[in-house]
């Protein structure tokens, strides 16, 4: 029985992933911030109390370098992080601490402790930052335009290093946008699903958000473990880029949910005074808050996966509309107090 000790295993990502590896007969341990949070994704996904909780944070080498002695994990998956953007402008310090020298205690920790386990690192499109609106593979530059996205370039960095320097078998996964009704609801996607339900149910009656032309590769998350798995069953560790190759705004976001929630939605006005409005009754659903801008902002951000596509055998299936459709339908669900298969 494989072992595969996870960090962060309570996000998003690490919830999808334990299931995964569960199903797959692993033993699978995994560590978090203390208290609930994220609990309920373990009991969404039907998997309340089958990951074995150690005791591992990203701050502190000891309890890393016992974490590892102790489970001796066949592969490592590191998705603890700082994750949000734009907290990393607040935070940039905590965001460095965590998201960049946490991985070096990390990969320092296995390379002393566990040299034979494989590493994952959840590297980030965000690295691509202001490199333009091509289509980005794995040997297109780095530009970071947040400290989120300085602190994962030092991680990535890193992670190719101990693969060159020590020969670990550590890869990094360059995951574009992906989300799911398992996506914190500080997302945009998860944001907007989320109103997009209340509204329709009457319970809100509307929702703020920033820049509504920024451009994502938007895709699902549940696809994308796979990929991340997949990358740790080759022969030899590399990166890959895992992305659906098409970008669409904000807005197109908005309005996709919003439909899915049987709202159509018309845009008045320009800039800070752009408002969505309910087609049917004029009420205002929809309005933009400087508070929710970013000191710098991504523009647009499309990645090419022909390389994971070709090597790992991966490909995402999920459309964006569909993938609109299935988080307001979750949200809706979790609404009414029925059961939910994110
Ligand atoms: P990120 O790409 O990892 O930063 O994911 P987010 O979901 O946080 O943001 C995606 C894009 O949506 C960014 O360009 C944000 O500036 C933009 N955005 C617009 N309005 C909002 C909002 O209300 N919340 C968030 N989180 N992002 C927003």
């Amino acid at each position: 029985m494989k072992k595969a000790l996870i960090t962060g295993y309570r996000g998003q990502d690490g919830s999808y992933l334990s299931q995964l590896l569960l199903a797959k007969g692993y033993d699978v341990y995994g560590a978090d911030r203390a208290g609930d949070t994220g609990l309920w994704r373990m009991r969404e996904l039907g998997i309340e109390g089958k990951v074995k909780e150690v005791s591992l944070d990203l701050l502190e080498s000891t309890n890393i370098n016992y974490a590892l002695a102790k489970v001796k994990p066949d592969e490592i998956y590191n998705f603890a992080a700082q994750s949000f953007v734009g907290i990393s402008f607040d935070q940039p310090v905590l965001t460095a601490e965590i998201n960049a020298v946490g991985v070096a205690r990390l990969l320092e920790g296995v390379r002393q402790a566990r040299p034979q386990a494989r590493f994952f690192q959840a590297s980030t499109a965000e690295l691509f930052g202001s490199m333009g609106s091509a289509q980005k593979n794995e040997t297109t530059d780095f530009h970071p335009r947040s400290p989120y996205a300085v602190s994962k370039l030092y991680a990535h960095w890193l992670t190719v290093n101990y693969r060159q320097a020590h020969g670990l078998y550590a890869c990094n996964g360059i995951l574009f946008n992906h989300e799911s009704p398992l996506r914190g609801e500080e997302f945009v996607t998860r944001k907007i699903a989320a109103a997009a339900a209340r509204i329709k149910k009457g319970q809100l009656e509307k929702v703020a958000v920033g820049n509504l032309d920024a451009l994502r590769d938007w895709g699902y998350a549940r696809e994308y473990v796979e990929g991340m798995w997949l990358m740790l069953q080759q022969p030899k560790a590399d990166d890959y880029i895992l992305a659906t190759g098409e970008t669409h705004s904000v807005r197109e976001f908005i309005e996709t949910a919003f439909a899915a929630a049987g709202i159509k939605l018309e845009w008045k006005g320009r800039g800070l005074a752009e408002k969505g409005v309910d087609a049917k009754n004029g009420k205002v659903r929809v309005e933009v808050s400087k508070a929710f801008y970013r000191p710098a902002d991504v523009k647009e951000l499309v990645g090419d996966a022909n390389k994971a596509r070709k090597l790992l055998g991966w490909a995402p299936k999920t459309k964006f509309n569909d993938l609109a459709a299935l988080m307001v339908d979750a949200e809706t669900k979790r609404l009414e107090g029925k059961k939910v298969k994110p």
